[in-house]
């Protein structure tokens, strides 16, 4: 089973390594917002019909797809269309520089416009969990094309109708496509070489252990099939990203170039337990039990608190998993980048009593009942309006 997990993934490697020139650094990555977008609870990727969807990833030009381990938890795949749209969408974001490549810029521009007409970042997740769909930018202009024209966003519960200007940015893409290709994507595809090198060295012998390690300590079922993950060389923050697929499936995106290896590995397994949970539906989970806990003391799934603490879980979960498992310098992503800063009302409590757990000192149902106490003693939520 290892041998052949290796040579499969020497072939993932092997087919990425055609690349020229090494891509400049970039700064470490910006805190992800708490509460950021991931989408564990975002409402799927509104859906064309999707012939051959997940097979398509792996038959693009220049796409290639590999387990990741013998365990086959994760298919890490990268693909020149995916690497496009959200180095485009870097760009647009300010994440990314412009490579000076005027249709890339254009591009640009007109993913500014989408995103204003989505109503915010967040609003990407209803198209982008389509991309697999698609092996070019002109097979995406007919995806998107044949999207619902009308979506309601879950949050605001309003309504809108992307689907010209889906249309407009897949066809920006298309006319930026070449000279992406021609111009870009031998750079990228070094870093996407030197990101699969580096995950086939640091997680492929222990994936199991920490998808175990996950599974044990947050009650999340692992799957029958590997998570789908793409690896984009840019990325707007967060730089991870986890969408909900047309058909129940989920595409994991994350973003590589520039950040330390180990940070990206745990934006892997950050990224895999929001799959986890939506193919999970979270039930019995300890994120569901936290939810429900302070759900029942009045906080509800719609407040901030409640996914700020549940994000929190996951960052730290995941940050854990990498320190104890793969290397014990590790420090977590939610740290480094300031996440645990930012979201200090909560990560505060949840940090020591997660880890009393993870070293055995207290059940699950004791550290999540200690944490919602404390979360609730500290912020009670406001009284209901007359
Ligand atoms: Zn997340």
């Amino acid at each position: 089973m290892r041998r052949s997990l290796t040579v499969r993934l020497s072939l993932l490697i092997v087919t990425l390594a055609t690349g020229a020139c090494t891509t400049g650094g970039r700064s470490p990555p910006a805190p992800a917002p708490p509460g950021a977008p991931h989408a564990a609870r975002a409402p799927p990727a509104a859906s064309p019909p999707e012939p051959g969807a997940s097979a398509a990833a792996a038959t693009s030009p220049g796409a290639s797809s590999a387990s990741v381990s013998g365990s086959r938890s994760m298919e890490v795949q990268t693909n020149p269309l995916i690497d496009l749209h959200f180095f485009v969408r870097a760009i647009a974001s300010g994440d990314a520089p412009s490579p000076g490549i005027a249709a890339l810029d254009e591009a640009a521009k007109v993913a500014r416009e989408l995103e204003t007409e989505l109503g915010s970042p967040l609003g990407w997740g209803l198209l982008e969990g389509n991309l697999p769909a698609a092996r070019s930018a002109a097979e995406l202009v007919d995806v998107f094309g044949r999207l619902p024209e009308r979506f309601e966003l879950r949050l605001t519960g309003k309504s809108i109708a992307p689907r010209a200007g889906a249309v407009r940015f897949a066809r920006a893409l298309l006319a930026a496509e070449e000279a992406f290709l021609a111009q870009v994507w031998p750079r990228h595809q070094e870093a996407l070489t030197r990101a699969s090198g580096a995950l086939a060295r640091t997680l492929a012998p222990r994936e199991r252990a920490c998808f175990d390690f996950i599974h044990q300590h947050l009650g999340l079922e692992l799957p029958a099939e590997p998570l789908p993950v793409a690896l984009v060389a840019q990325g707007p923050r967060p730089q991870g990203f986890t969408f909900r697929r047309p058909g129940g499936r989920t595409l994991s995106v994350i973003a590589v170039e520039g950040r330390p290896e180990l940070l990206v590995l745990e934006t892997v397994l950050h990224e895999a337990i929001h799959a986890l949970e939506v193919h999970s539906g979270g039930r019995g989970s300890a994120l569901d039990q936290l939810r429900a806990r302070l759900g029942a003391g009045g906080v509800t799934d719609a407040d901030p608190l409640s996914r700020e603490a549940i994000h929190g879980l996951i960052f730290i979960q995941a940050g854990e998993t990498v320190r104890r498992l793969v290397d014990p310098s590790h420090r977590h992503y939610g740290e480094v980048a300031g996440v645990y800063a930012k979201a200090q009302r909560s990560a505060s409590v949840e940090l020591p009593i997660w880890k009393d757990y993870l070293d055995g000192k207290l059940t699950r149902d004791a550290a999540i009942e200690r944490i919602a106490t404390e979360l609730l003693a500290k912020h009670p939520p406001a009284p209901a309006a007359p």
